[in-house]
């Protein structure tokens, strides 16, 4: 007898007939002796609305009250999964955050979760007893309702796997794993029997949408084996374990690639001590986040450009940080461009493997595509590229990496 977690998302509950299709497959894992608890979204579209309405209401929303409305539709979703298991002969009993409790800090609209209390669903779990967890929401220091951030259910189930010491972490979605690619635009994508934490955290972070990119770092850190299936046929799906337990390492697993990124370049700016933190204190006070970065050596040993990236959805903000403090950085003018993706290659097998880098430019200029900032970490490479080269770009990497399927 093992205990589980198993976790629907929105598409898995988007109706009553798929709650039902879901409730199903936990009767099936009751029935095979297992002790189950139960986390789900809201139906699909839910929290979209949700969020809509109080975007319609207030601009300038207190954060307490958007936690209050958009964590409702979870709250459907878990009453009327334990009314159909209970319909299904199974005992179950739905949790609200608070009623776990599920205890977070106080930043609504992206709360972390502190602590876990299990004493109230340990001797239900036990005694055979379904529990129907409201994922994405949990209860502030001082009782009143936060939300995990979109996406938050995946981290909601991880973090009750680790309470609960679950054997495994199921996580049913509308794709049946993770690919080594986005398949809608390789078709030649491979479904991973198996990747590791590390390597999906990264891919996640760096634009793979299978899972929250929190709740990977919780599973990393806590030893949490997911599963990530689909709720909609019976093929096994991927596993996302400890490096340890990955027997033939592929060097690179994965390509992931965001659209969601913007470069800035300061034309001429000095060369001087101080410059750097002249451009990016302004902009982490700001809250602007800075990802890749370069800068040229000055060819006069004066004046230098810099260039670096921040999400599209702060470019607005980050441009006008700087034309604020454009007397204090002092440079000669400022070129943005939206226009840009990153594509990253990703893969633990890189930190004993040479020439992975060379593989992905040489790959880009055969292409003639122009690589524009490079990142690079221990598992992973990233190259900034022209946006109207994605899918070429995406394509001829897969290739390249012997990632095709036969
Ligand atoms: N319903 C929430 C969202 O759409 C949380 C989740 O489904 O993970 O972001
Ligand atoms: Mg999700």
């Amino acid at each position: 007898m093992a205990r589980i977690v198993m976790k629907f998302g929105g598409t898995s509950v988007a109706d009553i007939e798929r709650i039902a299709n879901a409730a199903a497959r936990v009767k099936r894992e009751v029935e095979a002796g297992n002790e189950v608890a139960v986390v789900v979204s809201a139906m699909a579209g839910a929290t979209n609305q949700l969020v809509g309405y109080v975007d319609q209401t207030s601009r300038m929303y207190d954060a307490r009250e958007y936690d209050a409305v958009v964590a409702s539709g979870e709250q459907v979703t878990a009453g009327l999964m334990a009314l159909r298991l209970q319909e299904m002969g199974v005992a179950a009993r739905s949790w609200l955050g608070w009623q776990i409790p599920l205890k977070t800090d106080e930043v609504h609209g992206k709360a972390r979760i502190e602590e876990i209390g299990t004493d109230n669903l340990d001797p239900r779990l036990s005694n055979g007893e379904v529990a129907v967890i409201a994922g994405f929401q949990g209860v502030s220091p001082r009782g009143r309702i936060t939300t995990l951030g979109r996406g938050g259910s995946d981290t909601t189930a991880v973090a009750l796997a680790a309470a609960l010491k679950a054997e495994r972490c199921d996580i049913y979605t509308d794709v049946d794993g993770v690919y080594t690619t986005d398949p809608r635009i390789v078709s030649k994508a491979r479904k991973l029997a198996r990747i590791s934490h590390e390597e999906m955290l990264e891919m996640a972070s760096l634009g793979a949408k299978v899972l929250q990119t929190r709740s990977v770092e919780l599973a990393m850190n806590h030893g949490v084996r997911l599963q990530v299936l689909s709720s909609f046929d019976d093929k096994p799906g991927t596993l996302v374990v400890d490096e340890d337990e990955i027997v033939e390492q592929q060097v690179v697993s994965g390509i992931a690639y965001s659209r969601d990124e913007a470069k800035v370049t300061l034309v001429k700016v000095a060369d001087k001590p101080g410059v750097a933190a002249s451009v990016f204190g302004p902009l982490a006070d700001a809250a602007v986040n800075v990802d890749m970065i370069v800068q040229s050596v000055a060819s006069d040993g004066v004046r230098t450009d810099m260039t670096f990236t921040v999400a599209k959805t702060d470019l607005e903000r980050a441009v006008a940080v700087l034309e604020k403090n454009r007397a204090a950085i002092e440079y000669e003018q400022l070129i943005q461009d939206a226009d840009v993706v990153k594509i990253s290659v990703i893969g633990v097998g890189m930190r004993s493997h040479a020439g992975v880098a060379q593989t992905m430019f040489r790959t880009l200029a055969d292409k003639g595509i122009n690589i524009q900032v490079i990142s690079t970490s221990e598992i992973k490479i990233s190259t900034l590229v022209a946006e109207e080269y994605t899918e070429l770009a995406i394509r001829a990497l897969h290739t390249a990496y012997g990632l095709d399927a036969a």
